[in-house]
């Protein structure tokens, strides 16, 4: 086949425009990371800037509050994610048995976070902490009259106790680590016991709990750290101050155990195309400089050993963790919600 001139000229432009592109595109995607985040911008664009200004590795995030798993699937090998953010440590759990994510063999994440709060076949690490505390009303409850976990299912509290059902993870998790140290028979017996003491029906999240102290429909709630910051210090909605103001908050069984503990975290999803970037960027995320400010930001306490925690949360005070591993809180899961069902926690 003969080509004309003009024809010759185009094949010869466009190959050109492709041998110049290709490198230029290639390079690009070698150049970034990928990120879908449960979590929120305010919280991770700070230090992810910092990673970029590091590494000039470019950060996109796709924000989401739920579906991020069910999108993964969907979206199979073309996924353009190459980490997932998470908010809380169950989506970590079900990222991984649906097959979303891969192992990652990495001497700082080993370093960096303990062993306790990873999964034992890196497929997915915890990077904040937050304990799962008893608030009280200060002017109702005597300081000290709560310990223990163990003692929210005195009937001397009967009418007393808000929380939210027993199935949402955050409590599922907590009678799980009662079930670790107490076995099946003697958690049921505290979660009927503490069913009993309920002031109303489980409704709401952690912060309605602490509003309906403040409002004297009970006189005590089971709640994560950071809502008591996130409430203390609340712009947008002023009164969540007043209603922090009112508690007062207890670390339980720090005289044994310790208080129970989860974590948010990440993981490398299973079909990333930028592996390398997406390591860099959790090893980033689990070492000293991102894990003081992702931690100070949310009112959430560093997994890292020996990171120093924000002003504010160390004037909570000191407290002992309760050192089960995340992996044997998952394995408890079912025992945990066949106890919550039969105790009827809901
Ligand atoms: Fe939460």
């Amino acid at each position: 086949m003969e080509y004309t001139l003009m024809t010759r000229i185009k094949i010869y432009l466009l190959t050109a425009l492709i041998v110049i592109c290709v490198p230029i595109s290639s390079a690009l995607a070698a150049n970034e990371v990928n990120i879908y985040s449960y979590r929120q911008a305010f919280l991770i664009r700070p230090f992810l800037d910092q990673f970029t200004e590091e590494t000039g590795i470019a950060v996109n995030v796709v924000y989401a509050k739920k579906g991020i798993l069910q999108r993964l699937q969907q979206e199979g090998e073309n996924t353009r994610a190459d980490l997932v953010l998470t908010a809380g440590f169950s989506r970590l759990k079900a990222l991984k048995e649906a097959g979303l994510l891969q192992p990652v063999s990495s001497g700082p994440l080993k370093e960096n976070v303990p062993k306790r709060y990873r999964d034992p076949e890196n497929e997915w690490f915890g990077l904040t902490l937050r304990s799962r505390i008893i608030a009280y009303s200060k002017a109702r409850v005597p300081a000290g009259a709560l310990r223990r976990y163990e003692d929210l299912a005195d009937p001397k509290w009967k009418g007393k106790i808000c929380v939210r059902t027993g199935s949402h993870y955050y409590n599922r998790a907590l009678v799980a680590s009662m079930v670790s140290a107490h076995g099946e028979a003697k958690t049921e017996a505290w979660v009927r016991g503490l069913v009993a003491n309920f002031a109303r029906k489980p409704q709401g999240n952690d912060r309605a709990q602490a509003k309906a102290v403040f409002e004297g429909v009970c006189d005590i709630a089971i709640m994560n750290t950071y809502y008591f910051g996130k409430m203390k210090f609340n712009k947008k909605q002023p009164g969540q101050r007043e209603w922090a103001a009112s508690l007062g908050i207890v670390f339980p069984n720090q005289g044994d155990r310790g208080a129970h503990v989860n974590v948010s975290g990440a993981g490398i999803v299973k079909h990333a195309k930028n592996r390398e970037n997406a390591v860099h960027l959790l090893e980033f995320l689990s070492d000293e400089f991102a894990q003081k400010m992702y931690a100070a930001r949310n009112y959430e306490y560093p997994v890292k050993d020996g990171v120093g925690w924000s002003d504010e949360v160390k004037s909570w005070g000191e407290f002992k963790a309760d050192d089960l591993a995340l992996v044997e809180l998952f394995k408890l899961g079912p025992t945990a919600q066949r106890v919550i069902d039969r105790a009827d926690w809901r």
